[in-house]
């Protein structure tokens, strides 16, 4: 949900009316009954009136319809690999705001929607891993004997992958974590767990990781295939932005690693990091079970809501001066994640 009753009043507090389609918080846990001083109309009414759209995912082309020349429309827009729809949100002269495509600055921390979802995203990948592993997590020694605690590994240690370490090591994994930029060491041992160093390092620009050459993929994996032996769960988050999830595990990997042993690919919505991954599916190989779950966010709606739309709050304030709206094409942030303006998509799509 993009607007929950928290940020309805902050909004209203900036001079704002504030309209929700009837029951659209509800299945994230906030009735309308919870929101005050706001207005409930149809989707339709809503759209037809609506000078900011705030969305979690991109507006279908029949919702575009209903909007009004000239609406800003903002929120998670899958700008990647998606000209066409970027073309639609133009020709209906929109102005479109794809917050994925934020600088990872300090000033946009506080908008930034790919942290505080991929946040919630690892944590339920861990528990997910957690409840379909065949094996406790914590070591437990009891009157029927001691009970080892199950070896984790995460592979990716961004947002996602750091908390998912974090929640492994709250339910007594023992757990490394691994990455191709070299300053996760620091942050996954700042954690408690182990880095595993594979020798391979691939720093990009802005934060983020690089594309490996076929080379290095190549040592990558020769080197992990031997470590997954140890491992009960394997939790993946890999990925560079705008390209498909990097493929780290093959199916001679997975079939060589323990009996009983799991995967969770956080990667599967795109295109998975296991190359027996199939979005949404269980898939079991030679003793080894790989889980593809999607949409994880929305296993923990309200929190995921609540984060989601501060982020929107933050940024939609950028866009509002005076009472009214007049995004700040001078600010970088506005500027950098404007996808469609004046009839245009913009290049940055
Ligand atoms: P992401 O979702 O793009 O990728 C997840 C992780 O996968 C990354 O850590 C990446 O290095 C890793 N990865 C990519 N290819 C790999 C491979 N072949 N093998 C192993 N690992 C691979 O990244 P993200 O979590 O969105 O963010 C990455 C980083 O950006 C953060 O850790 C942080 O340093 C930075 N960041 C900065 C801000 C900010 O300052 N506003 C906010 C968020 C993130």
């Amino acid at each position: 949900m993009a607007i929950t009753p928290e940020v309805a009043k902050k909004l209203r507090g900036k001079g704002l009316r504030v309209l929700l389609e009837h029951g659209a918080g509800a299945a994230a846990g906030f009735p309308d009954a919870g929101y005050a001083e706001v207005e409930f109309a149809s989707a339709a009414d809503v759209l037809a009136q609506a000078d900011l759209l705030t969305c979690v995912l991109p507006p279908e082309d029949a919702a575009l319809a209903h909007l009004r020349e000239g609406a800003i429309v903002l929120g998670q827009l899958r700008p990647h690999g998606a000209a066409a729809r970027i073309a639609a949100l133009a020709q209906k002269k929109l102005t479109a705001f794809a917050l994925e495509l934020l600088p990872r600055t300090t000033r946009a921390q506080a908008m930034d929607v790919l942290s505080s979802q991929a946040a919630v995203a690892g944590y339920r990948a861990m528990l997910i891993a957690a409840d379909n592993a065949p094996k406790f997590f914590p070591m437990l020694t009891t009157a029927a004997g001691t009970i080892r605690p199950s070896r984790v590994l995460v592979i990716g240690a961004g947002v996602a992958g750091l908390q998912a370490i974090a929640t492994a090591r709250r339910l007594g994994a023992q757990i490394e974590g691994y990455d191709v930029r070299p300053e996760t060491r620091e942050q996954v041992e700042s954690l408690g767990a182990k880095f595993l160093d594979l020798g391979v390092s691939a720093a990009g620009s802005g934060g983020y990781a690089r594309e490996l050459t076929a080379e290095e993929r190549a040592a990558q994996q020769q080197a992990l295939a031997e470590h997954l032996k140890v491992f009960d769960v394997v939790v993946t988050t890999a990925a560079v932005p705008g390209r498909a999830a990097p493929k780290i595990l093959t199916v001679a990997m997975v079939e060589g690693m323990k009996p009983g042993a799991l995967i969770v690919d956080l990667a599967a919505e795109s295109g998975g990091n296991c190359e027996l991954t199939r979005p949404g599916e269980r898939v079991e190989q030679g003793g080894v079970t790989i889980l593809g779950p999607l949409n994880l966010a929305a296993g923990a709606a309200l929190h995921a809501s609540e984060m989601y739309a501060r982020n929107i709050y933050n940024f939609a304030e950028l866009l509002v001066r005076d009472g009214a709206l007049q995004p700040d094409f001078q600010d970088e942030l506005v500027a950098k994640s404007c996808v469609a303006r004046n009839g245009e998509a913009l290049v940055n799509a």
